[in-house]
């Protein structure tokens, strides 16, 4: 007798110090997926070393949606196999959704792989094509961007035409072929390659949705690192990474449909990447890392998300004088040409813009978990400031998430200089680069729409 009570105070001690566990509920889940290869050839963008169309096709390139949650409380999101789907093609989405499903702006997320081997868009990384491109090259790229704006809208309206009652987890783990690709000097970039000691974000956060037979039906996960196994030299068309680790996890989990979203990986480079091997190996070993962590134990999530967005702009720091844009313009490639193209600006009376339209945006699953979407190209200390604030164990930030509007280098990046901070503004038609308080700008707006618990400071266990 003694015994038993001795084993009931203990079993009662354990649940009493247990986190407090969410009860699994349901809520409706579906998914759809696209096929979003061009079957003719285009410029891919993503390395300004290339200079013809595409040469054939490596992997498929696919658009993959999931809906959660029921009428006007459905969110969707979409990720994208492509570089940057900008503003102009998500906004166009977003307006369609909201015309013929009721989605609500805030309700939908468009994120891209930032795969460097697909198709150029137009309207976005305009001067990563030098100084120009043969109109029938243009109009190509010009008709892929419609009909990818009509796909990711599709594969939206299947997903939410899919739903059926599913419950919803997630966990995380890690892995490391991500490496910080700045390497310094006296604390100066001088160029691309490895930098053992540079930050990185390991984490690998996964959601999953089982539906009511007990299936795996979704499979979402997210990893920072830019999607470049496969260099410049690399000219067709392929999902790289990206699509080999979604090819693993539905492999090992047939029927599923698989999601890859980037986290803060701008300034991080697959390692190695010597090739298409590459590219596999490291597909396959984060799919089967994640295909281990959905047959774990995940954490319930409830059956409602609260989505929230804003729109911010970032200031630019000093905008060239036309004196020194006239002494650009006679540079080669893409320097010249996007010099040429502002002073024409100039000339029409137009004024050249101070800052960068940006937007911000998060889901909140209750006070188990907030998925934070940032646009751009996000440096790794984003991700790591906002988990650092706001608590690593129950955060999950995305980057590339809704536009891709340039780089978004932190205060160190801008401090350090060199791709991030500097050149690669040209690329997406900035006339200047980042003045360092877009750092807090960002992190304000984060902790604007994160509402509590997460607004509360807790460090990092
Ligand atoms: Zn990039």
């Amino acid at each position: 007798m003694k015994t038993q009570v001795a084993l009931f105070a203990t079993a009662l001690a354990a649940v009493l110090a247990a986190p407090r566990a969410l009860a699994q509920t349901t809520i409706p889940v579906g998914t759809a997926r696209v096929d979003v290869t061009p079957d003719y050839p285009t410029r891919l963008v993503g390395y300004e070393s290339r200079r013809t169309e595409s040469e054939g096709v490596a992997s498929r390139l696919k658009a993959v949606a999931i809906a959660v949650g029921a009428d006007d409380q459905a969110a969707v999101l979409v990720a994208v196999d492509n570089c940057a789907v900008g503003a102009p093609v998500v906004e166009q989405v977003a307006a369609r959704l909201a015309r013929k499903a009721g989605i609500k702006r805030e309700r939908l997320a468009v994120c891209s792989t930032h795969t460097h081997c697909a198709p150029g868009l137009a309207g976005t990384l305009d001067f990563i094509f030098g100084g120009g491109l043969p109109d029938d090259q243009r109009a190509r790229l010009a008709k892929y961007t419609a009909q990818l704006t009509d796909a990711i809208e599709k594969v939206a309206l299947d997903a939410l035409a899919d739903r059926a009652p599913a419950s919803l987890a997630w966990t995380q783990g890690r892995i490391d072929f991500a490496a910080n690709r700045r390497v310094l000097k006296n604390g100066k970039w001088i160029g691309f390659g490895v930098n053992p000691s540079g930050p990185t974000d390991p984490s690998v956060p996964v959601l999953r949705a089982v539906d009511a037979q007990g299936k795996v039906k979704a499979i979402m996960l997210g990893y920072a690192c830019h999607c470049t196994t496969l260099g410049g030299e690399f000219n067709k068309i392929c999902a790289d990474w990206a699509g080999y680790a979604r090819d693993e996890i539905e492999k090992r989990n047939p029927g599923s449909t698989a999601l890859v979203v980037i986290g803060c990986g701008a300034d991080a480079n697959p390692e190695p990447r010597r090739g298409l091997d590459d590219a596999i190996h490291h597909g396959t070993a984060l799919g089967s890392l994640v295909d281990g962590l959905v047959k774990s134990t995940m954490t319930p999530l409830p059956g409602r998300i609260d989505a929230r967005l804003k729109r911010i702009e970032l200031p630019l720091e000093k905008i060239p004088s036309r004196a020194e844009l006239v002494a650009l313009a006679a540079k080669p490639a893409a320097q010249g040409a996007f010099a040429r193209s502002l002073l024409e600006r100039l000339d029409r009376g137009e004024t050249l813009p101070t800052s960068v339209p940006y937007v911000v945006q998060t889901w909140c699953f209750g006070d188990q978990m907030a998925m934070v979407f940032l646009a751009g190209e996000v440096v790794v200390d984003y991700a790591l400031r906002i988990k650092w604030e706001a608590g690593a164990d129950r955060l999950w930030v995305n980057a590339y998430s809704n536009d891709v509007p340039c780089y978004i280098p932190s205060r160190r990046v801008l401090s350090e200089g060199g791709y991030e901070a500097d050149f690669s503004m040209i690329y997406y038609g900035r006339p200047a680069r980042f003045a360092p308080a877009l750092e807090d700008r960002i992190l304000g707006a984060v902790h604007d729409l994160l509402p509590a618990p997460f607004d509360s400071p807790r460090p990092v266990k």
